[in-house]
């Protein structure tokens, strides 16, 4: 098969692959910057850090765009176990819990696999639930999300939620609760897999474990931004393609692999497109997410704001954390009628990637795929973890990431976003309403969808 684009894609690819910029970035933003979670210095730091850095690769536009959300700083906590022993167990709250003085019993349900949820809800209720963070619980087909978890548990009747690391060695496991922009109704903390273990063994040998759980977080309105910049396109301005991640990272962490790869490799992705601006018909928009972790706020609010603007975007590749991930697939969030075109673009790029048909409700594309928008992300189409590793723990550094990792996420998204905007029979147009609701009702998502208005409906009632 010929290349059409192999002159271009020579000089893409030999720019990011003899450039250590994209590392570069990533030190200034974990190592200078810290966590940059929602709140922080460090998270401005970052949104003004990238803003330079569009203007200095020659991206046009280059802008913060602010919005408010019910922000949320840590306190002081504190787990002690007062029967039947006494002792301090170490934890942290997650993001979202409200603060609290209670006592109650610990209910170990396990990995909290759905259905348990359901036969087990009389001895939840009242009690402190505590679950653990494996994805696959009991071997079940979906990604069970921690905050699934924690909404079955209050509609269960739970009054606390403990959040069990389940591997060992890597500490507590941080990630938010509640319903998007609130605060969770009931806390929830995390502790180490190895503190799980021995409340089990306690409860056990002794019988029923009693705690007291004080926290005093902070809930306030902040303001966090969205950071745009764009190389205008010369031909069909109005069609867009658009690259992207979010840039918080969870405040216990650097959050280096998730998000910051994903971010150093849409700047690296921007770089070296912004040398051939003049030759775009359409436009490449860079859009860097505020606050992910606590709700996906910044890219449900710019879906909002620019919600007449959604059906001019071609694609949206969403790339959190795409520098760190185990393998650079490309997965079509169920968009049937790309596969052979992508499948093209992969051959005439001479790549191997693995091409998925599969969504998830997770990370930025997310409120877009909810409007109709042509989504994908690059990450791994097979998951053979049962989790997020070191993801969302203090371990989640920048010794992780390695140069190969950004260069090869960079260099396939600078690819695909060229040949995305060169396309002339792009053969996919936004879904309507009608094809949305379709979409999230089909008949592998039943579990899920009754879950989902389930909690809607139930978050709505005790708002
Ligand atoms: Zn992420």
């Amino acid at each position: 098969m010929t290349n059409p684009h192999l002159s271009l894609d020579q000089k893409i690819v030999g720019d990011i692959y003899t450039s250590g910029e994209s590392m570069e970035n990533l030190s200034v933003l974990c190592d200078d910057f810290g966590s940059r979670f929602g709140g922080t210095k460090g998270e401005r730091l970052a949104a003004d850090f990238i803003k330079a850095k569009y203007k200095e690769y020659g991206l046009s536009n280059a802008h913060l765009e602010p919005f408010e959300y019910l922000g949320w700083e840590r306190g002081e906590v504190k787990l002690e176990i007062i029967s039947p022993i006494q002792k301090e167990i170490p934890c942290i709250t997650l993001p979202h819990s409200p603060p609290v003085t209670m006592e109650a019993e610990i209910f170990d349900i396990g990995p909290g696999a759905p259905n348990d949820f359901d036969t087990l809800g009389d001895k939840i209720k009242g009690k402190i639930l505590m679950t653990n963070s494996e994805i696959f619980p009991k071997k079940v087909k979906r990604w069970v999300h921690r905050q699934e978890k924690y909404g079955r548990s209050l509609m269960a009747g739970a009054i606390g939620f403990i959040f069990v690391n389940h591997y060992p060695g890597y500490g507590p496991a941080t990630g938010g609760i509640g319903d998007y922009d609130s605060a969770g109704p009931i806390p929830g903390i995390s502790i180490t897999r190895e503190d799980g273990a021995f409340i089990q063994r306690l409860a056990k040998r002794k019988g029923t474990v009693k705690i007291r759980l004080t926290s005093t977080d902070k809930l306030s309105k902040m303001t966090s931004w969205n950071v745009v910049g764009e190389l205008p396109g010369t031909v069909k301005p109005e069609e867009i393609i658009m690259l992207g991640s979010h840039y918080d990272g969870h405040d216990i962490s650097q959050g280096a692999s998730d998000p910051a790869s994903g971010v150093v490799a849409v700047m690296e992705a921007a770089r070296v497109l912004a040398k051939y601006a003049g030759k775009l018909p359409r436009t490449i928009r860079f859009v860097m997410w505020g606050v992910e972790e606590i709700g996906l706020l910044g890219s449900y609010e710019y879906a909002r704001a620019h919600a007449d603007e959604l059906e001019n975007i071609r694609f949206y590749l969403n790339m959190d954390g795409a520098g760190g991930s185990p393998s650079k697939d490309i997965n079509l969030h169920e968009w049937p009628s790309l596969q052979d075109t992508v499948e093209g673009y992969r051959k005439e790029m001479a790549l191997d990637f693995a091409i998925g048909q599969a969504f998830h409700s997770a990370s930025d594309h997310y409120p877009f795929l909810l409007k109709g928008v042509i989504t994908a992300g690059i990450e791994a189409v097979q998951i053979t973890r049962g989790g997020r590793g070191y993801g969302h723990t203090q371990y989640d550094t920048v010794d992780k990431v390695t140069l190969q990792g950004l260069q090869d996420a960079a260099s396939l998204a600078a690819r695909m976003a060229l040949r995305v905007a060169l396309e002339e029979n792009w053969p996919a147009s936004p879904r309507d309403a009608e094809s949305v609701d379709k979409l999230l009702n089909q008949p592998d998502r039943t579990e899920i969808q009754a879950y989902l208005k389930r909690v809607k409906a139930f978050y709505k009632e005790i708002a």
